[in-house]
């Protein structure tokens, strides 16, 4: 029978078949062994390991496919005595590479619990996979000529639990990530980068929040960059004010007439959602609050009028005017909320044109913005800030994902 298995630098000596499981035993065909951590290698073998070593391969239909080899130890100047490192399989794994590449491809286009009964492993695995995956192919040139950055966080975990991201706003690729979410996470990115490459930034924008603008500012971390503020946060902030307008009416309906409150039932995301993404029904909802008025219509009125002052289709200087004329707007709305937010409107006035005079692309922003969220939602169950960062990596970062048979270096040897 001639067995093709396609992993590099391997003979096969052995095949055995169990009810659930075929084991193939494979023998290196290099003669040099190889530190599992370093481009050292010798001829020169320490010991041979007693145990074999195995790997989970790519299954075989229905059966579980395991790798076995017997591997020798080498001892290396730099890291001392160090079982041989396989080229089918990256360090401290019991998962070939193609296992691996598959396992990774998945995770970013399906949901948690179908890759899991997919490949029957835990989800915490696929999380230590993705992390492998991730030290293995992260270009490191990713943080060269970098000239427009975006840093935002990310929720990663229920808790608040945090990722720090940045963007590369040329690419609309996350470059660099770290768990944590204040000024010394922000401070880490400015010192991997370094004064050189720092000097470069022509802009940074963030949220409004202190923590990142803090760092910004410190010297050397952004020297020669203008600090923009994006605007979609700006009209999250908007939605949050409808939000509270909605609950306080909807408090008072309720204490006086609760049929009639009843009837609003679902206005949340009827408020909430773009007027042009609404189904029938919604639309039928919107309607009748439009004939109800009051100050959850007029709230509603004031955050669709900000959104489309970001719309992306006016001059900076038609951006500039009705940003001005929606403050005094909402300054004079008496709801609250909105008020508030009108001073937080004005403190970051400079940061939020900023960002449309340079042409930081607000719908692109937003949108890696939702899919980093979608993506990290997924995260949930990873128990590690590291494995849901590599997630993220995965999916929105410089990395090129090729199923195992899509790469170019496997070339299939038979025995
Ligand atoms: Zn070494």
């Amino acid at each position: 029978m001639r067995v093709t298995l396609a992993l590099p630098g391997t003979t096969v000596r052995d095949v055995s078949f169990e009810p659930a499981q075929i084991t193939v035993t494979v023998a290196l065909r290099r003669r040099r062994l190889a530190c599992a951590d370093c481009s050292h290698s010798s001829r020169a073998r320490y010991d041979t390991r007693t145990v074999d070593s195995s790997w989970r391969h790519l299954d075989l239909g229905r059966l579980r496919l395991v790798v076995r080899a017997k591997l020798r130890r080498i001892d290396c100047p730099t890291h001392g005595v160090r079982t041989e490192g396989v080229p089918f399989a990256r360090v401290e794994s019991g998962f070939t590479r193609d296992f691996e590449d598959l396992v990774a491809w998945l995770a970013t286009r399906m949901d948690k619990t179908a890759v899991r009964r997919l490949v029957r492993v835990a989800w915490q695995t696929v999380g230590a996979i993705c992390a492998r995956v991730v030290t293995d192919q992260l270009d490191p040139g990713r943080l060269e000529e970098l000239f427009e950055v975006g840093i935002d966080e990310v929720s990663w975990r229920k808790g608040h639990r945090y990722l720090t991201l940045v963007t590369d706003h040329g690419t609309g690729k996350v470059v660099w990530g770290a768990q944590g979410k204040d000024t010394a996470t922000c401070d880490q990115f400015f010192a991997e980068l370094g004064a050189d490459r720092a000097a470069k930034l022509a802009a940074v924008s963030t949220d409004m929040g202190a923590a990142y603008l803090k760092s910004v500012a410190k010297p050397g971390h952004a020297p020669n960059a203008t600090v923009c503020i994006d605007p979609f946060h700006v009209v999250a902030l908007a939605s949050d004010a409808l939000d509270q307008v909605r609950r306080q009416v909807w408090n008072q309906l309720r204490a006086v007439d609760p049929d009639k409150a009843k009837q609003f039932k679902g206005a949340r995301w009827v408020l909430l959602k773009r007027p042009e993404r609404l189904t029938d029904t919604q639309a039928a909802t919107l309607r009748k609050l439009r004939r109800h008025g009051g100050a959850a219509w007029r709230a509603y009125g004031l955050k669709e009028a900000l959104r489309a002052v970001f719309a992306g289709d006016l001059t900076p200087s038609e951006t500039t005017e009705l940003l001005d004329r929606w403050c005094v707007k909402a300054a004079r709305s008496r709801l609250e909320p909105f008020v508030k937010l009108t001073g937080t409107v004005r403190t970051h006035r400079e940061g939020i044109l900023a960002a449309i005079r340079l042409g930081i692309n607000n719908a692109r922003v937003e949108a890696l913005n939702n899919k980093v969220r979608l993506i990290t939602r997924r995260a949930y169950g990873f128990h590690s800030a590291q494995a849901a960062l590599a997630l993220v990596m995965l999916a929105c970062g410089p990395i090129t994902l090729r199923l195992p048979y899509e790469q170019t270096h496997v070339r299939p040897h038979s025995v």
